[in-house]
């Protein structure tokens, strides 16, 4: 049976991060379903139905690399309320999350929707400010120009819709273990989170 690892939370919390640094400690796959949502978002600022896009998604569409901009984040957490788009990618994470020996998924509904069953579940959080922050200087690290007070706002208009949405919005899953990464280092966080693992797995 493969070990199923949900990792789930708001933007910029540091999931992404953990969640490559813990499939690697364990020799698990990662999914960061995020890069899903955005790869649908891309397509539809070019145009495109949100809902075709979903259903034509193929691993090619996910580089991250183009993906990464403030413009295509917004236009995931616009698409990424429309159930049918939700529905069209739900059987690709779950035969992921299967995958042997493990996987780790993150983003915002994996331990709620996707998998409910996972064997390990956290919620990662951190305050609006740490992650915008966060997210300011990654983005200022790639050459982009948003002011910290427009990347902040950004991030509290995305928490916003991601939780109040109707279809999978961001909470919780009851035994999710959370992790609050607003005074950690990267290392720490990551300790963190293998301690909860290991405990889980003993
Ligand atoms: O995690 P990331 O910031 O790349 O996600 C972009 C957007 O995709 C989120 O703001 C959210 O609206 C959506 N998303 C989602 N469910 C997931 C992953 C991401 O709704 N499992």
């Amino acid at each position: 049976m493969a070990y199923t690892i949900a990792i789930d939370g708001p933007a910029a919390a540091g999931k992404g991060t953990i969640s490559k640094a813990i499939a690697s400690h364990y020799g698990f796959h990662h999914l960061d379903t995020g890069l899903l949502y955005r790869a649908i978002g891309a397509q539809v600022l070019q145009g495109h139905d949100a809902v075709d896009a979903a259903k034509a998604l193929v691993a090619e569409d996910l580089d991250p690399s183009r993906l990464r901009t403030p413009d295509v984040a917004d236009a995931a957490s616009q698409v990424a309320v429309i159930p049918d788009v939700r529905s069209a990618l739900t059987e690709f994470q779950r035969r992921f999350a299967r995958r042997m020996p493990g996987a780790v998924l993150d983003g915002r509904d994996i331990g709620t929707v996707i998998c409910p069953d996972a064997e390990a579940k956290l919620f990662v959080t951190a305050s609006a400010e740490v992650r915008a922050e966060r997210r300011f200087r990654e983005l200022s690290e790639n050459g982009h120009t948003e002011s910290l007070a427009e990347v902040l706002a950004d991030v509290k208009a995305r928490d916003a819709r991601d939780s109040e949405r109707t279809t999978s919005p961001l909470r919780p899953a009851r035994d999710a273990i959370h992790i609050d990464t607003s005074d950690l280092s990267i290392d720490e966080a990551v300790a963190a989170a293998i301690a909860v693992i290991d405990a889980r797995r003993d």
